[in-house]
């Protein structure tokens, strides 16, 4: 039994045509006219495909396919947004493979006592509203359904206002739902597999993530008639925690990664000693214990390098989430069903967060990843080789035939 690689790959195209960017790849952000005719275009597949399509209030899409028994279902999917000019394959592969394990379910009459539900989750990137998974995060619990409603976008548009515009807010409740399993094919968006020469990741689980805010506030004064001997220059001081928090990764070692990725400086001008500076640090690793290693030499790198100016540091460690592991049963099925497509695969951890996060909060989760690449990801350049794909989708297919039980 195998899925349709061709099938498949006329899906990818066609729906990668909406949002489609001049230099290949896809501009399709939640909620707005592109996501409607992409959701609009994924709903009548679904129902072409025999399923029953269900919106949540949070416009999450559900296509199930029954089973021989009313028992929760084998659910899989991802999400169809992406960031501006991003690529084809981050988030609708994981929904196209679903799709096309439905259909492949459909082309060998396979009956399942499990139903098989395809799910398109609302909002995933954050690149329009924030925080990124968003509606999973309601699903499971972990974000209020008013906080998520009340998201509002650059131009101060409210998220239930454009589900609603487009047509997706739906009835039923945004609530956990029990699930025999989650399983979401995603790209890696990192360089592993192909550097490997690998074609299929078992993912066992994903990495911990801290994230802090620095805030440090020196003294304001003219770039001319200050001498430097009485200078409290925040800016010198981001400096030298920028470069700290680099270090911080390269003393630890193994698989942490450390990011300053936001830095604003006021006022931000030529002929100004800078007053204020707020930076962001997020810092990676599967092992939570390193993460609290990381984060007491960040304490430290911040109170001397504060120090050392004269300036004065406020740092706040304000969003952390542990390692996510995935279910043992679930990472064992997609461990025999790379086995059984033939794929050259290992396991591997998710360096980014992904609706599965969420999903594994609530009952039995598990990921499966193909390659990107270069490693590259949120980019028009981001691809994955058809023939990998086919690897990753077949892989996806015989772990949801393995779980929901065969009749
Ligand atoms: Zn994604």
């Amino acid at each position: 039994m195998r899925i349709d690689a061709a099938r498949l790959a006329q899906s990818i195209e066609e729906l990668g045509r909406i949002g489609a960017t001049p230099r290949g790849g896809l501009t399709r952000l939640a909620l707005t006219d592109d996501d409607r005719r992409g959701r609009d275009l994924m709903v009548r597949w679904m129902r072409e495909a025999g399923l029953r399509v269900t919106i949540d209030q949070m416009g999450n899409i559900f296509g199930e396919r029954a089973g021989t028994e009313r028992v929760p279902p084998v659910m899989m999917g991802s999400h169809i947004d992406s960031v501006p000019t991003g690529g084809k394959y981050d988030g609708q592969l994981g929904v196209l493979c679903a799709l096309e394990t439905v259909r492949a379910l459909n082309d060998h009459s396979v009956r399942t006592r499990h139903p098989v539900t395809v799910a398109i989750f609302t909002n995933e990137e954050g690149a329009r509203f924030q925080p990124a998974m968003l509606a999973s995060g309601v699903m499971a619990g972990k974000i209020a359904l008013e906080d998520a409603y009340n998201a509002r976008d650059k131009d101060g548009l409210r998220l239930v206002d454009e589900l609603e515009r487009i047509g997706y807010l739906g009835a039923e409740p945004c609530v956990p739902r029990p699930f025999r399993a989650y399983l979401e094919l995603h790209i890696e968006q990192g360089p592993v597999l192909e550097e490997a020469g690998l074609q299929v990741g078992v993912v066992d689980g994903i990495v911990a993530i801290a994230w802090s805010r620095l805030t440090i506030r020196g003294v304001q004064d003219h770039a001319g008639p200050t001498p430097m001997r009485i200078r409290h220059d925040a800016l010198v001081a981001a400096a030298e925690v920028v470069g700290g928090v680099r270090a911080i990764a390269r003393e630890l070692g193994g698989d942490l990664v450390t990011t300053v990725g936001n830095l604003t400086v006021q006022p931000n001008i030529p002929n100004a000693i800078p007053g204020t500076v707020t930076l962001s640090i997020d810092m990676r690793d599967p092992r939570t214990e390193t993460l609290d290693a990381a984060r007491a030499r960040l304490d430290a790198l911040v109170r001397a390098a504060c120090e050392r100016e004269g300036v004065r540091g406020e740092l706040d460690h304000y969003w952390r989430v542990p390692y996510t592991p995935f279910a043992p049963d679930v990472v064992a099925a997609v461990e025999r069903a790379a086995v059984a497509s033939g794929a050259r695969h290992r396991h591997i951890l998710s360096g980014a967060g992904h609706d599965a996060q969420y999903m594994a909060a609530i009952g039995p989760a598990g990921m499966i990843f193909v390659p990107s690449r270069g490693g590259r990801s949120h980019c028009e350049e981001e691809f994955t080789a058809m023939d990998d794909i086919a690897h990753g989708a077949t892989t996806l297919f015989l772990a949801a035939v393995d779980l929901a039980e065969r009749v």
